[in-house]
């Protein structure tokens, strides 16, 4: 593998390896298995309830639930029917002049025509070497592309290509209709790519003219909770590049998951507050828009400056004083030992000081901590953000 810095000449596989044991070192699960349906699961499997997100069946008949979803299925290589070349892929037939072209710096280079486009890529294939044929069919090119390609002393073989000729496993020459051989070292073939984007179309991403998925800049697609990255979208991408759109999708998704916790949060915690002016040392002191939801427009940024600037900055309520933390204590306990008292009593009385004591606190402290103490955190975070807003 080359193109991907720091990892220069690095077998895939390897580079595989070492990706799984780094997701698996911080508990990422693997599983290996092709996925042949992906659903949204409101229409689940088997007519099932709907629990939102997306249910994906394994090959296996295994089904997974996902709230998000990152599809990186790349793409395949369609080639031109010519005898042999299939058996010559990645080793002297190559597609990428950019992950290839200096290994073959200086040969005998050939181009194999595939398509109005190949002219333009056999100028970039030229930059490796003075020595470069396209092979094209007859009466195909246009006038100005034939023109560019005489320019740069690209050598133009107008004929229809029928095989290879290997000697010593290595290419030794393109055979010609009527059996002309003209030696090349390596052979380079624009391929047509074909995307492997069935479980995207299968949800309804949308897709161009050309029929490949759409995405926006963190690979999104026109499926709410669907992401996609790599070949699958973007046929350019190498594998740095297809790296990159993965991270840029994960930190997406990582912040559309956070908005719904947010969202999800504040249903269970009751009616919406008001705005408030964050007064604290090192807050921006930005009141929120009444108009604004949390957590609706989550920035990606990591920026601490825009985080403290945003105009969605979180109302919050600051932790108690000492004072307000001893009388909430105080709120808690006196009620708590006065109800154990009332029912324990006279049960108490039978025992030893130094047993009650134990009793009634081994009772009273998880309550008051577990029990009592939050429901009086919110009670007077209402209060102080009532009193905020009046
Ligand atoms: C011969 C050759 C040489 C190349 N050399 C280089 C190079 O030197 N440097 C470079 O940067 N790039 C190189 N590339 C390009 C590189 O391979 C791609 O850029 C890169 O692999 C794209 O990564 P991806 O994750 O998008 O797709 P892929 O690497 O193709 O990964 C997609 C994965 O999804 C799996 N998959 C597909 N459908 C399903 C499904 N339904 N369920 C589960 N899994 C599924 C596939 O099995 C595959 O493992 C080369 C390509 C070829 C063909």
């Amino acid at each position: 593998m080359h193109g991907f810095l720091s990892r220069d000449g690095m077998p895939p596989a390897d580079l595989i390896a070492l990706g799984r044991a780094e997701v698996e070192s911080y508990g990422g699960i693997i599983v290996c298995s092709t996925v042949d349906d992906l659903l949204a699961a409101d229409q689940g499997f088997d007519g099932g309830p709907s629990i939102g997100g997306f249910n994906a069946r394994l090959g296996d008949g295994t089904r997974v639930h996902a709230r998000r979803v990152l599809v990186a299925t790349g793409m395949h290589d369609e080639l031109p029917q010519v005898p042999g070349l299939r058996e010559r892929w990645a080793r002297d037939v190559l597609h990428c002049p950019y992950c290839h072209g200096y290994e073959v710096r200086d040969q005998r280079l050939g181009v194999l025509w595939n398509g109005p486009g190949t002219p333009d890529y056999a100028q970039i294939v030229r930059q490796w070497s003075d020595d470069v044929v396209l092979f094209v069919p007859r009466d195909v090119l246009t006038p100005s592309q034939r023109t560019r390609l005489v320019a740069r002393a690209i050598g133009i073989v107008e004929s229809a290509v029928t095989g290879l000729t290997v000697v010593d496993d290595t290419l030794s020459s393109v055979t010609l209709e009527g059996g002309r051989e003209v030696h090349r070292d390596a052979l380079f073939v624009p391929p047509t790519f074909c995307a492997h984007s069935s479980l995207l179309t299968q949800l309804g991403a949308a897709t161009d003219d050309a029929g490949w998925v759409t995405t926006g800049k963190s690979g999104d697609t026109s499926v709410s909770g669907v992401w996609a990255a790599g070949n699958v979208t973007n046929p350019r991408a190498q594998v740095i590049t297809a790296a990159g759109e993965g991270s840029a999708a994960a930190i997406a998704i990582n912040a559309d998951l956070v908005a719904e916790d947010v969202r999800s949060a504040i249903e269970q915690v009751g009616p919406r507050p008001g705005p408030i002016t964050d007064h604290r040392p090192g807050s921006a002191g930005m009141a929120a828009s009444p108009d604004t939801t949390e957590g609706d427009t989550m920035s990606t940024s990591s920026s601490p400056t825009s985080r403290a600037t945003s105009p969605t900055a979180t109302p919050r309520v600051g932790p108690p004083s000492k004072h307000a933390l001893a009388l909430m204590i105080w709120l808690c306990v006196f009620p708590t030992l006065t109800v154990i008292n009332l029912a324990l009593g006279d049960w108490l009385k039978t025992m030893s000081p130094v047993l009650r004591t134990f009793i009634l606190a081994t009772v009273a402290v998880p309550i008051v901590i577990y029990g009592l103490m939050p429901q009086l955190h919110r009670v007077r975070s209402r209060l102080v953000m009532r009193t905020a807003r009046s």
